[in-house]
């Protein structure tokens, strides 16, 4: 089904990592929120989120829900258990109680400096769902990959891994972030983006059914800028995008936010 007909609302989605304390981050949303306000941008056309580090959540939450904007928030990753003896995990419940919309799954920097596994990740986006909170499934090929097997293949098997125990219907968000695009300022051409966004769509039907697929939003992430954004965002099967490095720099990132105003989209 065409992306106009699904009517699946574009998500600009912004990934603080490691960066801004809790303090920085209430100056940091007040400011993005006043700038979006600025620029009259239109919450009801394009969804807007942040992922501050889980230390923030409470002070994002609190300034969010006090000032009424319409940002909405979520964790950059979550634990597959919802209690127990498990130091240092955060429970997908502590963030459903934190109003967070979202979480991160299977970021690429998960998968390398933590050894996630796609079975992992799996069970993450199982958590993320069983305590109401939406998986931002995050898949993509390193530089090795895209040479050995192309740029789709394992993109693929890491979300049908990440599906398998899923239940069909669930909503989930999928972010094709290939893993040479993010933070080196180059990103992957639209084309290649469509055409793994479609297989990938392909894979949500299988595992999950097909209004599903059509209702599931893919991102795209790995070095979005305001002048690349409107670029992805004409493709059939791009719903939005997954922004490292220039969510943290507020002119940059409404830019981005408002990439129907750029020429052509
Ligand atoms: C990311 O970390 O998910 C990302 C896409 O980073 P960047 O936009 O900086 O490439």
């Amino acid at each position: 089904m065409a992306k106009l007909e699904a009517e699946r609302k574009p998500l600009i989605a912004g990934n603080w990592k490691l960066n801004l304390d809790h303090l920085q981050s209430i100056a940091f949303v007040q400011k993005l929120a006043w700038s979006l306000k600025d620029a009259r941008f239109d919450f009801s056309k394009v969804e807007v989120a942040i992922f501050p580090p889980f230390t923030d959540l409470r002070s994002v939450q609190s300034l969010i829900a006090a000032d009424k904007f319409e940002l909405t928030f979520g964790a950059q990753d979550v634990s597959a258990h919802d209690s127990g003896a498990f130091t240092g995990e955060i429970s997908g419940q502590f963030l459903s109680a934190l109003d967070c919309r979202y979480v991160i799954v299977g970021h690429s920097e998960r998968r390398s400096f933590h050894f996630e596994s796609n079975d992992l990740v799996g069970l993450k986006a199982s958590a993320a769902i069983r305590n109401g909170l939406i998986p931002v499934i995050c898949v993509g090929e390193t530089a090795e990959d895209l040479e050995t097997r192309g740029a789709s293949a394992v993109p693929v098997e890491q979300l049908d891994t990440a599906l398998a125990e899923v239940p069909s219907g669930s909503e989930i968000v999928v972010a094709y972030e290939p893993v040479w695009a993010i933070g080196s300022g180059q990103a992957a051409s639209p084309e290649q983006a469509e055409t793994v966004a479609g297989l990938l769509r392909e894979v949500i039907a299988s595992r999950l059914g097909s209004d599903c697929a059509n209702a599931t939003r893919i991102l795209y992430g790995g070095s979005v800028k305001s002048g690349n954004i409107a670029s992805f965002m004409r493709e059939e099967n791009i719903d939005g995008a997954l922004v490292g490095g220039a969510s943290l720099i507020i002119d940059e990132f409404v830019k981005i936010a408002r990439f129907q105003n750029h020429v052509g989209v």
